[in-house]
């Protein structure tokens, strides 16, 4: 059986071979629509940041030559404020009355915040406490310089980013145009959110945990709704799904009479890559390909589901997207109980993790195994347990996922 880093090689390895370079086609959104997307473009400074000398204080701008023996008296010249600099040049022995975000007037070096102050008169004021120079003040271009790269193609767009592209004007954005991703789920026991099951049946579960995880990572989602386990049904959504940039077939795959999912993929073309990882759960992940269309079926316990997804989809969903960092996300922790490994299979479990004195530490959570989605709901991590003989101890080093 493949172990998970050998699958996940498999996909990115395809992914990367194809003929083309099988990346998303950019568009251009709307700056607010940007969050959160793949950046596709530099972007430089259109003008030096700060564009002029600033005032990050409020208070009086001064020559710090004249306040080196405090108190001082300065006289008032003038008052410069955020949108309208004043138009004077302070000389020996004065100083200009002036706001946070306000130009620094010619002539002055340094900025007193008001705290350190007493006003005299209306033309003068005490400065109390002495200055650097430079001290409450951002010089021109400090941030940046005009012409600087500040951000990169690749990047996702985080707040600051946000901040920043308004900052230099962007109203429109270049980003990766979002994958169209096909979800199906598979069984005859499945009955809609809306629906009471009867003796037998669950309700439809995977669809909105994998939809939501298809969104987190940046790809549109597709629902075609259920399929029953026979290859009518499966074949027409199956023939569906193959229309868009991915397929997300859930259930359907394990060893029983009625998984025909990989059936139905081989009699379309799909070139099945592979079909089993050593992992648990999640052992009986399918991974193909068919022209452009990339085809996972996911094995149908809830758990498997969301677990295969973060290891082999997330990646590969970043890939296209031509994010720069397409790993899953990975922390390390202190083990606090110990833990028995599988020889045979890598083992991600429930876990509760936690900050404490300066690191995660980890312990597994009950749960009452793949299916289990109300004691994974009580637990906020998915430990991983390497395939090998024996134990980990506690105190021991672990990598875990973090669910938020
Ligand atoms: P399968 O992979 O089809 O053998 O399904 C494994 C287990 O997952 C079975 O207990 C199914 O009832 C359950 N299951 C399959 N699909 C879903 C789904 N969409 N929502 C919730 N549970 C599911
Ligand atoms: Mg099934």
């Amino acid at each position: 059986m493949l172990p998970i880093e050998r699958g996940l090689e498999i996909v990115m390895s395809t992914a990367t071979s194809k003929q083309r370079a099988d990346w998303m086609p950019t568009e251009s959104v709307p700056l607010l629509d940007s969050m959160h997307r793949i950046l596709r473009e530099d972007v430089f400074c259109d003008a030096d940041s700060p564009p002029f000398d600033k005032a990050i204080r409020d208070g009086f701008a001064v020559r710090a030559e004249d306040v080196v023996s405090v108190p001082t008296t300065l006289a008032i010249i003038g008052e410069s404020r955020a949108g309208a600099g004043a138009d004077v040049v302070i000389g020996q022995g004065q100083c200009c009355e002036i706001m946070t975000g306000a130009p620094l007037p010619a002539g002055a070096n340094a900025v007193v915040m008001v705290e350190n102050t007493e006003r005299v008169s209306p033309v003068s004021v005490r400065i109390r406490k002495t200055v650097r120079e430079d001290e409450g003040l951002l010089r021109r271009g400090a941030e940046a310089r005009v012409g600087d790269q500040i951000l990169h193609s690749g990047r996702p767009i985080a707040l600051a980013d946000l901040g920043l592209l308004a900052g230099t004007g962007k109203e429109k954005v270049t980003v990766s145009r979002k994958p169209r991703v096909a979800v199906i789920a598979t069984g005859d026991e499945l009955v809609e959110v809306h629906e009471t099951p009867q003796a037998g049946q669950i309700r439809n579960s995977n669809t909105y945990t994998v939809c939501a995880q298809v969104t987190e990572a940046g790809g549109e989602p597709v629902l075609l709704g259920i399929a029953r386990d026979n290859l009518d049904d499966l074949r027409e959504k199956i023939k569906r799904g193959l229309e868009h940039d991915l397929l997300l077939v859930s259930g359907g795959v394990s060893m029983g009479k009625y998984d025909l999912v990989e059936t139905v993929f081989a009699e379309f073309g799909v070139e099945i890559l592979f079909d089993k990882i050593a992992m648990k759960p999640g052992k009986p992940t399918v991974f193909g390909h068919r022209g452009n269309t990339y085809v996972f079926g996911l094995p149908g316990n809830p758990i498997s589901t969301m677990v295969a997804f973060h290891m082999f989809v997330r990646p590969l969903i970043l890939f296209l997207l031509k994010a720069e960092d397409t790993s899953p996300r990975i922390l390390e922790a202190k083990l606090e109980a110990p833990v028995k490994c599988d020889p045979e299979r890598a083992a991600l479990l429930p876990a509760l993790v936690r900050f404490e004195s300066g690191g995660y530490r980890i312990r597994t959570a009950p749960w009452k195994g793949s299916s289990d989605l109300v004691g994974l709901a009580r637990a906020n991590a998915l430990i991983m347990i390497p395939s090998r003989e024996g134990t980990l101890e506690a105190g021991e080093s672990v990598q875990f996922l973090l669910m938020e």
